[in-house]
């Protein structure tokens, strides 16, 4: 039994500091991600970010993780199971390297989906 209700995680950006890690504007410059609070509320159940690893940096890159906008948490469906696109790794089928800039198409980098969208293979569900 997974418990629903909203859970505090720490922003993986900053690493809870509040600050930019990369200090691109300035060494003090407030994190973007988490607006200096060193978290983030986030809507159970969650899950680390396939894409960046939880990291909440974008691979290969300085910037926020487009997946879980550099929380490093993601929320993810009730009940979800390893995406059948991309085994789980959040990584597009044809860029699956460790440092792969491009997220699965079908769970956005989650690496996980809802079990009724894993029935329907090769089906977009685009809301
Ligand atoms: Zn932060
Ligand atoms: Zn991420
Ligand atoms: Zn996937």
């Amino acid at each position: 039994m997974i418990e629903v209700g909203w859970v505090e995680v720490p922003c993986a950006f900053c690493g809870g500091a509040g600050r930019d890690p990369f200090g691109l504007m300035s060494p003090l410059a407030t994190c973007q991600v988490c607006g200096g609070t060193g978290q983030r509320i986030l809507h159970r159940p969650t899950a680390p970010c396939a894409f960046c690893r939880g990291t909440g940096v974008h691979p290969g890159s300085r910037n926020t993780c487009t997946t879980c906008d550099g929380i490093g948490t993601v929320e993810i469906p009730a009940q979800a199971i390893p995406c059948p696109h991309c085994g789980g790794s959040g990584r597009a089928a044809d860029y699956r390297w460790p440092d792969s800039p491009l997220s699965c198409a079908c769970c956005r980098g989650k690496g996980v989906v809802s079990p009724s969208k894993a029935q329907t293979p090769g089906v977009q569900h685009d809301h």
